[in-house]
Order: structure tokens, then C-alpha cells, then sequence
């Protein structure tokens, strides 16, 4: 059975090493190509956009596709959205990988958007901002200073200073960055996963400006790799015995 994983997290990566040795499971990895170096990947990857769900829909048709992991961040609706339209067009079973939200801590701010969290910041803000790529929200706030993180290299206005890292990191080298910059507030999507950077805040009472999720497309939802990979043994299995019973 072919599987298309669509990737870009840290589950993915072990959604696919699990993939690669599961017996009668060919897949294929996808990645939208924004880092340049991607980490490792146990299955064939394959790099950037399908061409919205139309694109996709045709990649699955000519693949033969017979399964769709949808492992992409919690924050890639485009991607979610494509991936539910795609395979529903085509008839192929799709999962919805999706780590759990970091549950509601005494004293966040939780926003709907950056830019709900860009009006939010008091003047004079020391801002360290771990929400990805995206600073356009925040140039406006040049009475702000902000450390954005990325694991890739960004283009930043005067207001910014880049920090460039790889996740994943230890609670006592965030405590230290945010002490060394002077952090006052810390930006943040609700991905979930490794809390340590909200952890170091809870303990230097920085605030935190949390921007909640959208809720998933509807259909499947697991919240681990194992899961994932269960689910695809059992649909190899019904796959198999229909051809048995057929046969
Ligand atoms: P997005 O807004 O949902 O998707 C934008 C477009 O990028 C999609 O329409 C699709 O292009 C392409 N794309 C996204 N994921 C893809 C994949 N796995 N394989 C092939 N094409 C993909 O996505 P995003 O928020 O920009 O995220 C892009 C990638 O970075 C995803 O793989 C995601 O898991 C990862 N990531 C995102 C975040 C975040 O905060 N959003 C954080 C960490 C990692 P077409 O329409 O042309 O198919």
C-alpha cells in the first residue's frame, strides 16, 4: 500500500521510521521545502507544494495512493484543509496527526492571532518570538524590541534580532537566553510538544502571549506517531483480507 506522509514535524520523522518497517507499506515523505536542510527522513521524500488540493488530489490519483498521514504542524491549516479535500475527491483514507494542545497555564494571554498578540505587547517590550517565520504582524511595534527565533534565516526590520536554532531545547539553556536578553514577554502558537520555553518563562514571570489553534478538519484525529502506525497496519490488514475475500 502506498502511503503519502505529509511531514514537517517531529512526529513525522517518527511516523516515517516506523513506516519504513512496516512490511507491505511503500511510502513517501512530503515536505512543503522551507528548510533547506531537512532532517532525516527513514522513507523517500519528496519537496514542496502539490498546487492546493486539486494538485494533491492528482498526485494521489497518479501515485495510486491508498493512505494519507496528514503529520503536518498544528498551525498548517492550508496543508490540513488541502489534505481533507484531496483525499475525500479521491477516495483515500486520511489520518489527522496532531500533537495535544500545552493545556491553559495561570497567567497566559491567549490571543487568536499574532496580530491580536502584536497589539497585546505593552510599550517598550523585550519580546522573544518562537511563533515561526512570520514578524510582519509585530513591525508595526517599533516602540518593541523582538529576538525571533528560526531555524532558517529570515529577512528582519530594525526592530528584530535573529536567533538561529534548532529545537529541541533544555529548560535551562531558555532560562538563560531570556535572562542574557531580558525578556519581558514570550510569543508563542499553542504547537504543543517540548514545553520547556514556557516552563522557563513560568519561572522568570515573563508573560506569555499564547495563540490558540483552529480545530482540524473533520475526520480521524491521533495524537501519536504509535497511533499513526497502528492505524495503517489496520488498514493494511482490511485491505488485505478484501483482496483474500475477493479472490
Ligand atoms: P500551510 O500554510 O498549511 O501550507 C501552505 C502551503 O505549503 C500548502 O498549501 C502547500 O502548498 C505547502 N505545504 C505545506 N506543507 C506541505 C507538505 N508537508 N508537503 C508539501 N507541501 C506542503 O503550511 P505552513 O504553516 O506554511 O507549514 C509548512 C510546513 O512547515 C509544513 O510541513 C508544516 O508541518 C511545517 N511547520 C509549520 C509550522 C507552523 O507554525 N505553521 C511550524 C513548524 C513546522 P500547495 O497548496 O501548493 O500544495
Amino acid at each position: 500500500m502506498r502511503v503519502l506522509l505529509l511531514a514537517g514535524t517531529i512526529e513525522a520523522r517518527a511516523v516515517a521510521a516506523g513506516l519504513a518497517a512496516l512490511p507491505g507499506v511503500e511510502a513517501t515523505a512530503s515536505l512543503a521545502g522551507a528548510t533547506r536542510a531537512p532532517a532525516g527522513y527513514a522513507v523517500p521524500l519528496r519537496t514542496g507544494g502539490f498546487g492546493g488540493a486539486e494538485g494533491l488530489a492528482n498526485w494521489l490519483r497518479a501515485e495510486a495512493a491508498g493512505a494519507v498521514i496528514d503529520a503536518t504542524h498544528p498551525f498548517a491549516a492550508r496543508m490540513a484543509a488541502n489534505a481533507a479535500r484531496a483525499s475525500a475527491a479521491v477516495g483515500v483514507p486520511r489520518l489527522k496527526l496532531l500533537r495535544p494542545a500545552w493545556p491553559l497555564r495561570a497567567g497566559w494571554r491567549v490571543v487568536a492571532s499574532l496580530d491580536d498578540a502584536a497589539e497585546a505587547l505593552p510599550r517598550g517590550a523585550r519580546v522573544l518570538l518562537t511563533s515561526g517565520r512570520d514578524w510582519a504582524p509585530f513591525a508595526r511595534r517599533v516602540d518593541c524590541r523582538f529576538w525571533l527565533r528560526s531555524i532558517e534565516p529570515v529577512d528582519l526590520p530594525g526592530q528584530f534580532e535573529p536567533i538561529l536554532a534548532r529545537p529541541p531545547f533544555a529548560m535551562a539553556d531558555e532560562v538563560a537566553l531570556m535572562r542574557r536578553l531580558g525578556i519581558t514577554h514570550l510569543v508563542s502558537k499553542n504547537s504543543g510538544g517540548d514545553p520547556a520555553k514556557l516552563d522557563a518563562a513560568e519561572s522568570l514571570a515573563v508573560s506569555v502571549l499564547m495563540v490558540a489553534r483552529g480545530a482540524p478538519p473533520a475526520g480521524p484525529v491521533v495524537a501519536s506517531p504509535e497511533e499513526a502506525l497502528a492505524w495503517v497496519v489496520r488498514l493494511v490488514a482490511s485491505r488485505s483480507q478484501g483482496v483474500a475475500g475477493g479472490a
